[in-house]
């Protein structure tokens, strides 16, 4: 048992407005899947973590540059990141679907032609987008968070949003005005990460960790507890 004076503290970089993954909560606590399963697998392992709120795309550079240990934020593990990145065993997954304003009667992809469609910079979903608007014809506006993505949608600027299925289903469950009109495209698996090569000790802990809390489960207890009950 290693003793708390000894324990290493780890920047861990995340993205605030993305519920159930990492949100504040009504007294201003970071919360969520993978704020919970972060801190679970720290006090198993015997670390510390200082979570900093930065943004996904803030968040990927900072890791990228060494100046953040680590990030957690519903990241999907891709391929093109795993040049740049070590990911842990997955916790979960993403698939990308179209959202639109409650009634605004736009249902497919296919009538987002000489329209904008709103994402968040360096996403999966703005991947998507990107991989698809030459197809369908229609504009790209990026913000640096969730909350700025389903505003534009909402005040009318924006007739669509691509958002991680799990995000965008919760927050409509928790009253915003948007309709998923697609299936999920592009599912993938989210993942804890590192920039590739270093910290590599603080990887295979979270692997340690994550693998005791799927077997004690205190894994599908936090994914219940993020995924059936109310914000
Ligand atoms: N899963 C998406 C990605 O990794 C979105 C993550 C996020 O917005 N926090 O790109």
């Amino acid at each position: 048992q290693i003793q708390a004076a000894e324990q290493k503290t780890y920047t861990i970089d995340t993205d605030v407005t993305f519920p159930p993954f990492v949100y504040a909560n009504s007294e201003n606590k970071y919360v969520g899947i993978d704020i919970e399963l972060l801190k679970e697998i720290a006090k198993e392992e015997g670390f510390k973590v200082d979570i900093r709120p930065v943004g996904f795309n803030a968040a990927v550079q900072s890791v990228s540059s060494g100046q953040a240990d680590g990030m957690i934020a519903g990241m999907s593990i891709t391929e093109e990141r795993k040049q740049k990145f070590d990911f842990s065993d997955p916790y979960y997954s993403a698939g990308i679907v179209m959202a639109v304003k409650e009634g605004s009667g736009i249902k497919s992809l296919s009538e987002l032609k000489g329209k904008k469609v709103a994402v968040k910079t360096g996403t999966a979903g703005a991947d998507y987008a990107n991989s698809i608007k030459a197809k369908y014809g229609f504009e790209i506006v990026t913000f640096d968070d969730s909350d700025g993505v389903y505003n534009d949608v909402i005040n009318g600027n924006s007739a669509a949003c691509f958002e991680d299925s799990a995000v965008m289903y919760y927050a409509i469950k928790n009253g915003l005005n948007l309709k998923v009109v697609t299936k999920p495209a592009n599912t993938t698996e989210t993942g804890f990460a590192v920039k590739k090569g270093q910290n590599q000790e603080l990887l295979k802990m979270f692997n340690e960790g994550l693998a005791k809390l799927k077997a004690n489960g205190q894994y599908d207890k936090i994914i219940k507890k993020y995924t059936e009950g109310k914000a």
